[in-house]
C-alpha cells in the first residue's frame, strides 16, 4: 500500500528539523508560515533566532513592530510576520491555542495548508497539508492535468492525500513524510525516482512522464522598474526612512529613492530584485546635498544593522557600512 510505504520511507528519511521535536503547537506554526516561499536553509539559522526572542505566543503577541520585523529580515513576503502577530494576538485573546482545522482557520493567516499542517503534525487532526509539494507529487501520481496553481487542484490533492494516509498512523508524520518526499525525491526538476518508496503507483514514473507533470499556469508577466536608489552620508551617518505602515514592503526600512536628489558620480554598483508581481532594477550612487531637507533619519552603521530593512536593500546595506567604516 502507498501509504505504508511512504512512513515507512520516511521512517529512514526524515529530515531532523529542529520544529519537529515536540510538536508543540506554537514551533509547529512559526516553522510552517517562515516555510512558506522560502528555502529550509534560509529559514533554519532564522527559526532559532526568532524562538530564542520570541518562545511562546504570548511573547509574539507583544512583540514591538520593530523587533518583529527585524526578526523577519531576510525572509521576505513581511505581511506572513504581521498576520502571525494577529492570530497571536487572537490565540491570547482565546485562552488557548485551537485544536482543530475548523478553530485554525479562524486564525488570521491561516490558510487549508497552514491549518492542515498545525492540526495534523502538532494535533494529530486527520487532516491534508497541501502545499506546491504535495501539488507536484499528486499530480505525477495520478496524471492529473490540472494546470497549477488552482483550486481544483488543491481539492483533488486534498482528497487524494486523505484517501492515501493510512487510517493507523499519525497524521503529521505521513503530511512531513510527503512534505519531505517533495523536498528530497520527487523535486521539481529531474526527480529521483530510482530512489522513491512510490514508483509501483506512479502513473508518471509508468509513463516515462515525469517531466510533463505538474502543468503550470502561464507565469504572470512581472512589471519592471529601474530607478536610482541615493546614499546621502552627513558626518559620518547615513539617511534612511521608514516606509508607510501599509502595503509593499509596510513598516521596513530603506534607503531613498524617487526623491529630489542629484548623483555625486557614476553608479557605485547596482542590483536587481525580483518580487512576485514585479522587478526592480536599481543603481546605488552617492547623493550631492539636498537643497531641501529629506523625509527620514541619519544613522551610524550601529543603527544601520539595527534596523529591519527591505531585503531589497540589503546588498546596498552592505555597501554603504562598508563606506562608513572607510570614512
Ligand atoms: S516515481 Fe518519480 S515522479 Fe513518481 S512520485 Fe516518485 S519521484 Fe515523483
Amino acid at each position: 500500500m502507498p501509504g505504508i510505504a511512504l512512513l515507512q520511507w520516511y521512517g529512514q528519511n526524515a529530515r531532523p528539523l529542529p520544529w519537529r521535536k515536540d510538536g508543540d503547537p506554537y514551533r509547529v506554526w512559526v516553522s510552517e508560515v517562515m516555510l512558506q516561499q522560502t528555502r529550509v536553509e534560509a529559514v533554519l539559522p532564522r527559526y532559532e533566532a526568532f524562538l530564542r526572542a520570541l518562545p511562546s505566543v504570548e511573547a509574539l503577541a507583544e512583540a514591538p513592530e520593530e523587533t518583529l520585523n527585524k526578526l523577519w529580515e531576510g525572509l521576505g513576503y513581511y505581511s506572513r510576520a504581521a498576520n502571525l502577530q494577529r492570530a497571536a494576538r487572537q490565540i491570547v485573546e482565546l485562552g488557548r491555542f485551537p485544536d482543530t482545522v475548523e478553530g485554525l482557520r479562524r486564525l488570521r493567516g491561516f490558510g487549508p495548508y497552514t491549518a492542515g499542517a498545525v492540526a495534523s503534525i502538532a494535533f494529530q487532526r486527520r487532516a491534508a497539508a497541501v502545499d506546491g509539494n504535495v501539488l507536484r507529487i499528486h499530480a505525477r501520481m495520478r496524471l492529473d492535468d490540472s494546470p497549477l496553481p488552482s483550486p481544483l487542484a488543491a481539492k483533488a490533492a486534498e482528497a487524494w492525500v486523505l484517501r492515501t494516509m493510512p487510517a493507523s498512523c499519525k497524521p503529521g508524520d505521513f503530511n512531513q513524510a510527503l512534505m519531505d518526499l517533495g523536498a528530497l525525491v520527487c523535486t521539481p526538476l529531474s526527480p529521483r525516482c530510482s530512489r522513491c518508496p512510490w514508483t509501483p503507483w506512479c502513473l508518471a514514473f509508468e509513463q516515462a512522464l515525469q517531466d510533463a507533470y505538474p502543468k503550470r499556469l502561464p507565469k504572470p508577466i512581472r512589471q519592471e522598474e529601474s530607478f536610482p536608489v541615493f546614499l546621502l552620508f552627513q558626518a559620518g551617518r547615513v539617511l534612511v526612512r521608514k516606509r508607510p505602515p501599509s502595503g509593499m514592503l509596510a513598516g521596513l526600512w530603506e534607503f531613498p529613492h524617487h526623491v529630489d536628489l542629484q548623483a555625486a558620480g557614476d553608479p557605485l554598483c547596482a542590483h536587481r530584485h525580483v518580487f512576485t508581481h514585479r522587478v526592480w532594477n536599481m543603481q546605488l550612487v552617492l547623493a550631492l546635498p539636498p537643497r531641501e531637507p529629506l523625509e527620514g533619519v541619519f544613522v551610524d552603521a550601529e543603527g544601520l544593522r539595527a534596523l529591519p530593512m527591505a531585503s531589497a536593500f540589503a546588498p546596498f546595506r552592505e555597501r554603504a557600512l562598508h563606506l562608513m567604516k572607510e570614512s
